[in-house]
């Protein structure tokens, strides 16, 4: 990868080594959430997607991900307009609106333990779609995310 990638390119010329990279990690996309027909406004829950593993914020099957859950959402450079429902940590954010990545980012402090300690990522208080019957899954909405377009 090139030095500082991140601050010299643009989402578009990233290498894919360059783009996985800049992901922190901090598995707030694969909370599951509940779109308003009509407002759009976006139900954000604290269940993850049955593949996240919580303690390291993975995905459990990266590579087969959209053939296990079809509704993941694939991020390219293309789809930058859909960025706005991502959080505004998100590394892909950030640099799509012209922001600095954070201190904390793993590229950035060596490694993902201090995101972690910052409460940025999911792991401290996530827990699996695997433990929550879909019936209550309504009582674990911890945020409604308005989606200005
Ligand atoms: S929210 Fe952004 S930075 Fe965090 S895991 Fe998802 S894609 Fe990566
Ligand atoms: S399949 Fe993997 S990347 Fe997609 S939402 Fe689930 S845990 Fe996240």
């Amino acid at each position: 990868m090139r030095d500082r990638f991140w601050e010299r390119f643009d989402l578009d010329e990233l290498t894919s080594q360059e783009w996985e990279a800049l992901c922190d990690g901090c598995g707030q996309c694969c909370l599951l959430k509940f779109q308003d027909e009509q407002s759009g406004d976006l139900a954000v829950l604290n269940v993850a997607c049955e593949l996240l593993d919580i303690g390291s914020c993975r995905c459990g099957d990266y590579a087969n991900r959209f053939d296990k859950v079809p509704d993941c959402t694939q991020l390219s450079p293309q789809r930058v307009e859909e960025f706005r429902w991502l959080p505004r940590s998100c590394a892909y954010r950030r640099i799509a609106e012209g922001r600095k990545l954070a201190g904390w980012h793993p590229l950035i402090a060596g490694g993902p333990e201090r995101m972690h300690r910052k409460g940025i990522s999911v792991r401290s208080f996530a827990v699996s779609q695997r433990e929550v019957p879909e019936e209550q899954l309504e009582d674990h909405i911890i945020a409604i995310l308005p989606i200005d377009g």
